[in-house]
């Protein structure tokens, strides 16, 4: 006999009406399985007490027998007092409602109730919960442990106990989805049971143990996820598996004037083992500016050429695209042909390059996103560097794809300069393989970071900017309202030029750049700087990642508040690049902890954690547009030994069972699809 599949309860609807149901789902709560896993964020301990021994003005609970009740208009205000006369075994007193009629409907006489309020003047305990008192082990509200949900507009944080203790039935058609022996190994009480400690523990203890069990549940399937989607994207990302070895890449980096540090070493050793394979290379190399990311991307990039193909390197600007243009021509000393294609690129100009990369005669271009338009050919385009991945989408690369030959996608390398916590790597960017650059080739010197307020910090600012223009020294002063429009920003800063060329600079050349400029003087007023013919340079946040100046030594940054860590690091990045140590005062407010934070720390990977520490995973994640699905139980980066725990155990599986397609597996499958399926 085939047994009748019985409608779960826990797809069961909540049976709310109206408000409370719409309010209800903007909590993600529609079933009662949803219900169970909205945990409580903790545990209120309540104890009984007489009413004799309250302190006026205490919150407490007592249990109390009704005597007799009367609801009363309110005596100043509109509305209605419902009033019980009550007493416990110490005395009596009178309980009092506001504007709760209906209570008055509950409270026949002789009925045992428990009260939680405090007690007022007159005798009066004001009431604040309350229900109806079947034995202190079945209350919910006011006495043992009650717990507190996130609530929301329309729906309680007492309607949320209540669903809860409705849906404590349904607990055991709860499905394990952990596999038997993955559960032993990791000590972990089933789900069911989980559960039932997460919303109703005995102790804070349980609560934590159950809530980590969950989340590491949780974690795991996230780990699953992604792990799957590399291996998938893996195996249909098909590139050219390179030949190395074609004479060029290898000399080329015996002749650079400096060793390659072993991290450096150790990229290319990984890099060069992806673009041996026909899996496309998906890989991150991070480190901060000067960590020497670009020899090791050229190094990639000759790869392709030296086996008769062709390599691409794609900024997010103009000038960051000249500025590559320029290291990779130094770096290259004649070794290659290599050229420049940007939308400003003239028209005759375009033609010509795009003939030559279309005939492959080119084997190196630099550019924008002009790279990627419909119009540019690849005769085979091998190797793609992307600098700033975070700017960088879905759309664009499968438009990068599509200028591989043969519907193979080029093998592709993200250049950031915003290191990732280790945390995050393991979750949005589980699906890169992710190299980093610790170390800074010719050692970290500590650009000195002061923040500071006031119309007199700001005088001794300039006077220190003065001092250092005095010994030969350049200055940036960065005045940008990051969310303002283009044309506002372009106006303060022109603003600020002119009001520091008649002020504090009215002896030194200002020079002034912005992103409403046309290219071609924003390329001058660059050039002036980077000669030396300017002392100072009043920018936009454009010199966030544009510009290389080793003889500028100062930067003043306005409005410092309005950026963020990462931002305000990668901009101080700019200063003391040279022989010269740098100096990066910023105006804001000294306490804030993110400024404190950068005028403290000076290593831009412990910044990033301390950034993920501020501003919680979601919004860290949300900034680098990193589509994440919210997690119910895990918190980040508070969880991060968890999810080392689950990406251990993932990749484990996987390694096993890549399919998850053993029978021990398909309910771990099944929680894996229904939870992050299409994340
Ligand atoms: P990034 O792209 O990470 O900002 P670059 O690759 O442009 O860093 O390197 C910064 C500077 O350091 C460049 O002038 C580069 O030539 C130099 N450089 C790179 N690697 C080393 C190294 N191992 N030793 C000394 N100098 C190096
Ligand atoms: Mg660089």
């Amino acid at each position: 006999m085939r047994s009748i599949p019985r409608p779960s309860r826990l797809r069961a609807p909540l049976g709310l009406r109206g408000r409370a149901s719409e309010a209800a789902a903007t909590l993600g709560l529609e079933t009662v399985g949803d219900v169970l896993e909205h945990l409580p964020d903790r545990h209120l301990d309540r104890e009984e007490r007489t009413l004799a021994s309250l302190a006026p003005g205490e919150e407490a609970t007592v249990g109390v027998v009704v005597r007799g009740v009367d609801t009363r208009p309110m005596r100043r205000r509109r509305g209605v007092r419902v009033e019980a006369r009550v007493a416990d075994a110490s005395g009596p007193a009178l309980a009092v409602w506001f504007n709760q009629p209906w209570v008055a409907r509950q409270l026949g006489p002789g009925t045992s109730v428990l009260l939680r309020g405090a007690l007022k003047r007159g005798n009066e305990f004001h009431v604040r919960e309350w229900e109806q008192d079947d034995g202190a082990d079945a209350a919910v509200h006011t006495l043992g442990r009650v717990a507190v949900y996130r609530a929301a507009e329309g729906i309680s944080k007492r309607s949320l106990r209540d669903l809860a203790q409705r849906a404590r039935d349904a607990l055991g058609e709860v499905v394990e989805p952990l596999p038997a022996a993955l559960r032993a190994e990791e000590r972990l009480p089933d789900r069911p049971a989980a559960l039932a400690a997460a919303h109703f523990p005995e102790t804070d203890a349980d609560f934590d143990a159950a809530r980590e069990r969950l989340a590491l549940e949780e974690l795991l399937l996230l780990e699953l996820a992604l792990g799957r989607r590399k291996r998938e994207r893996r195996a249909r990302r098909r590139a050219v598996a390179l030949e190395l070895g074609g004479g060029l890449a290898e000399p080329w980096r015996k002749a650079l004037p400096f060793d390659l540090t072993g991290e450096q070493r150790a990229a290319i050793a990984a890099i060069d083992g992806d673009l041996a394979s026909e899996a496309a290379m998906h890989r991150l190399l991070m480190g901060e500016v000067g960590s020497g990311k670009t020899v090791v991307a050229l190094h990639a990039m000759l790869r392709a050429v030296e086996d008769g193909r062709q390599a691409a390197l794609m900024a997010p600007t103009e000038t960051l695209a000249d500025q590559h243009l320029t290291t990779l021509d130094r770096l290259l000393g004649g070794l290659v042909p290599i050229a420049l294609l940007t939308g400003a690129t003239p028209a005759a100009r375009r033609r010509e390059l795009l003939g030559r990369l279309g005939s492959g005669e080119l084997g190196l271009v630099v550019g924008t996103h002009a790279l990627i338009e419909l119009a540019v050919r690849f005769r085979d385009l091998a190797v793609a560097v992307v600098d700033e991945e975070h700017r960088f989408g879905v759309r664009q690369r499968e438009a990068l794809d599509a200028k591989a030959p043969d519907g193979r996608a080029p093998h592709l390398l993200h250049l950031t300069a915003t290191p990732i916590p280790r945390t995050l790597e393991l979750t949005g960017y589980g699906e890169l393989e992710v190299t980093a650059l610790h170390e800074l080739p010719r050692g970290r010197r500590q650009v000195e970071t002061h923040v500071v307020s006031g119309e007199r910090a700001r005088g001794r600012a300039y006077e220190r900017a003065r001092e250092e223009i005095a010994r030969g020294r350049q200055c940036f002063v960065v005045c940008s309202l990051v969310e303002e429009s283009e044309s506002l920003q372009a106006r303060a800063a022109t603003a600020e030029a002119e009001r520091l060329r008649a002020t504090e600079f009215r002896d030194h050349r200002v020079a002034l750049v912005h992103g409403q400029l046309p290219s071609a003087q924003k390329q001058a007023a660059m050039r002036e700087f980077a000669s030396g013919s300017a002392d100072v340079l009043v920018a936009t946040s454009v010199i966030e990642v544009g510009i290389d100046v080793p003889n500028a030594t100062t930067m003043l940054i306005e409005e410092a508040e309005r950026y963020g860590l990462s931002q305000l690091h990668q901009l101080r990045g700019r200063v003391g690049r040279g022989e010269h140590r740098g100096l990066c005062i910023l105006f804001g407010d000294p306490k804030l902890p993110r400024l404190e934070a950068i005028a403290r720390e000076s290593n831009g990977f412990r910044l990033a954690e301390v950034d993920l520490e501020l501003r919680g995973a979601g919004e860290v994640l949300g900034t680098r547009q990193h589509g994440m699905p919210r997690l119910k139980f895990a918190e980040l980066p508070e969880d991060g030994g968890l999810l080392v725990r689950g990406r251990v155990r993932a990749e484990a599986l996987l390694e096993l069972d890549p399919g998850l397609e053993a029978p021990e597996h398909a309910l771990l499958r099944a929680a894996l699809e229904a939870r992050f399926d299409g994340a």
